[in-house]
């Protein structure tokens, strides 16, 4: 088979073979198909899709390029989420703790930073000694001990995507349907999960900026899952503004701790206790989502989501003790308002630039070797229907002064600019988004929620 036959099929609007889907992935992972027809292999899916035979056929062979996790002392099912990608999205930090607070396991797989988005693995890492890097044996120890884990991808697992990932954030090709589905699906099925609950993101922050684009993306990813027998769910939820309060590695685990507490912000709390009922149905504790929500509730009220989250910072060599003591994260020397420009109401805020700000300054990677600085980044104080008078503060923007240093990146000035670009003021009070749209089940079956933002 030759890759350049491939190229050619993609580009003029062909359907691959399960052969051809084998060839590339298995080729590319080798090291025998070179980055720049990969690259030309991807921008072809980008522009000409999949269909839902070769998706599945596509996912499958990543997932056959590395190892899938097995739990052979473990039989409760094995429940797990994974979100699209946002700003402000740490919703995975207070919701593992909520759900192995039930004593359900959850061995979850999650990324780095990709593009404007920011990464749990990096988020959790601000905590001193937190270690994200687990082998086999001990992903099992730990779902055994406290129930709930929050790992990295190791070599072993779907080295396929891993390797794609790192080339698709560099060829503009991480916005495709069929290549997010393959990628997240492959991490997934490789973790050796049996039920799944997906965030799937829609609006300027996301990599779906139009509702169809996502409702699509969860349709291709529940129906890969379901094919293989797993549990499958999706929320389709808002990104037209950040998430919460915070945007940035070490101040967004700060948020979920204070989301544990009760003292989080309402929309991040209400989205995460929606995914933990999700969750606890899927795993059998509750019989349906909006009981799970209560519970989810109640066991942060009553404190064992956050006797949980120290648990689970103790089991991965982290510092338990920065729950009650926010001094031990990173912090940043500068905390500068950006103040409104004119009195109104905010219209809107494009959480794609505030994400970009964020990583302007030094929250996310430039490059992949880019040190971060994980206490840089950004705190929201005003979000879309808050009225604003002149000079009142946006955000405040933290960042170290890295002078004469070469990393890591930070341009206060770039940040600046963006996000006074990101914010909209106008005379009105805009119409309200809900948080989440709609729920798709396991047959694909879309039905509408529209559950509002709290107030
Ligand atoms: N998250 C992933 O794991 N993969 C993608 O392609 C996008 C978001």
């Amino acid at each position: 088979m030759d890759p350049y036959e491939i190229i050619m099929k993609k580009r003029d609007g062909g359907e691959h073979s399960d052969e051809e889907l084998e060839f590339i992935v298995k080729n590319f992972t080798s090291g025998d198909i070179p980055e720049y027809q990969m690259s030309a292999w991807l921008m072809t899916v980008w522009f000409n899709g999949m269909s839902g035979r070769e998706r599945a056929k596509f996912t499958e062979e990543m997932v056959g390029t590395g190892v899938t996790l097995s739990y052979p002392g473990i039989s409760e099912i094995l429940v797990d989420k994974h979100s699209t990608g946002g700003v402000g999205d740490g919703a995975s930090l207070p919701l593992v703790p909520i759900v192995a607070s039930f004593g359900v396991k959850i061995p979850m797989m999650s990324g780095r930073g990709l593009g404007h988005t920011g990464g749990t693995l990096d988020k959790l890492e601000s905590i001193p000694g937190f270690d994200v890097e687990q082998n086999e044996e001990e992903v099992n120890n730990l779902l055994e001990k406290v129930d709930g884990l929050i790992m990295g991808q190791t070599g072993e697992v779907a080295p396929a995507d891993r390797k794609m990932y790192a080339l698709r954030d560099v060829t503009a090709t991480v916005d495709s349907i069929d290549l997010i589905a393959g990628s997240i699906m492959s991490k997934k099925i490789a973790e050796g999960m049996d039920a799944l609950i997906l965030d799937v993101k829609t609006g300027s922050g996301a990599f779906m900026k139009e509702y169809d684009q996502a409702v699509e993306l969860a349709r291709s990813m529940v129906e890969i899952g379901s094919n293989l027998g797993k549990n499958m769910a999706a929320l389709i939820t808002d990104m037209n503004q950040p998430l919460g309060r915070a945007v940035g590695n070490a101040l967004e685990m700060k948020q979920a701790i204070e989301i544990l507490k009760g003292e989080g912000p309402p929309d991040l709390t209400e989205l995460t206790c929606r995914l933990a009922g999700e969750m606890l149905v899927m795993a059998g504790k509750a019989s349906v989502p909006d009981d799970g929500y209560e519970f989810a509730l109640e066991s942060i009220e009553n404190g064992n989501a956050t006797k949980k989250l120290a648990e689970i910072i103790e089991a991965q060599s982290g510092d338990p003790r920065v729950i009650e003591d926010f001094d031990l994260f990173p912090a940043a020397e500068i905390e500068e308002e950006l103040s409104a420009p004119r009195a109104g109401f905010i219209q809107e805020i494009n959480a794609f630039e505030i994400g970009m700000a964020a990583k302007s300054l030094g929250a996310g990677r430039e490059t992949l070797d880019s040190e971060l600085d994980y206490g840089a980044g950004i705190m929201i104080d005003k979000k879309i229907g808050d009225k604003v008078e002149e000079g009142d503060s946006l955000v405040r923007i933290c960042y170290n002064n890295h002078e004469g240093s070469s990393s890591p990146q930070c341009d206060p000035q770039a940040a600046r600019e963006r996000i006074l670009d990101a914010y909209q003021i106008g005379e009105k009070i805009p119409d309200e988004k809900p948080l989440v749209y709609s729920r798709m089940d396991s047959e694909g079956q879309l039905r509408e929620l529209d559950i509002k933002r709290p107030g």
